[in-house]
């Protein structure tokens, strides 16, 4: 069995959207990932047809139905992982991304209006996820964005690109800065070393400007990165070496 994508959605057909081309798109028609959006809708009970109700205790908008989304729910195969897509989640890593792609798949629930009904995360087994602190109008851009993370990590999807252990945060520190043609371009030339063809200085500049960038652009990573390196054993032995040096 391929990599399983179910997403639970008043709007299915957002899906695949972006994820239908491309390297996506490549390797959904080629069977490397299957992708199952469910109509929550079709799992109303009422004449009306109705998902959503005002929030109890009053405010704005609309609060998502518990039984109606449990009832959708209930009805894919389960042993996947469930998650669903809200700003209350846990923030989402490039680690979380990994280990859902080496498994058999994810279900997704797409929340709209304000959100979903919290009974529904007492009564079934959901991780919340977000993907960032910022507010959307609806889980299924956040659904997509989860997906493309994991989809390029299957196997066959992207080939040797993919296992990059130097990309951003695979090492805890963003990726170093690229370069391509032409050698000159408004008169800013390629940085030299990257020309030199000496590949131990091309590693230790790329590992510099990684370090470097990762301190000014993002500390909060920085910090961590630096944590751990000065917690961990190895990480402490790697320190010595590079003192005396
Ligand atoms: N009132 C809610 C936001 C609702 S936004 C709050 O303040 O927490 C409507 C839906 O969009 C959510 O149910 C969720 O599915 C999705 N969404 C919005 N922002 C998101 C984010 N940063 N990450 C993941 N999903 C998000």
């Amino acid at each position: 069995m391929p990599f399983t994508a179910t997403v639970l959605t008043l709007y299915p057909e957002m899906f695949p959207g972006p994820l239908g081309v491309s390297l996506a798109g490549r390797a959904l028609r080629e069977g490397l990932w299957s992708l199952e959006p469910v109509q929550i809708r079709d799992f109303a009970t009422d004449k009306h047809r109705s998902v959503d109700h005002t929030p109890a205790g009053g405010g704005a908008g609309m609060v998502m139905r518990a039984d109606v989304i449990a009832a959708a729910l209930d009805s894919v195969p389960s042993g996947r992982p469930v998650l669903a897509m809200t700003p209350r989640g846990a923030p989402l890593t490039q680690e979380r991304v990994r280990a859902l792609a080496a498994g058999e798949g994810v279900t997704i629930l797409c929340g709209r209006f304000e959100g979903i009904d919290e009974r529904l995360f007492e009564g079934r087994e959901i991780e919340q996820v977000s993907i960032g602190d910022y507010i959307l109008s609806g889980g299924e851009m956040a659904a997509l964005t989860l997906l493309d993370a994991c989809i390029r990590l299957l196997p066959g999807v992207m080939g040797a690109a993919s296992s990059g252990m130097d990309e951003s945060f695979e090492t805890g520190l963003l990726e170093y800065p690229q370069y391509t043609r032409p050698a000159i371009w408004e008169g800013r030339t390629i940085p030299e070393v990257l020309r030199s063809g000496d590949h131990a200085r091309i590693e230790a500049w790329r590992r510099a400007q990684a370090e470097t960038d990762t301190r000014l652009r993002r500390p909060d990573l920085w910090e961590r990165h630096e944590g751990a390196r000065v917690h961990s054993p190895s990480g402490a032995q790697r320190r010595n070496r590079n003192d005396k040096s």
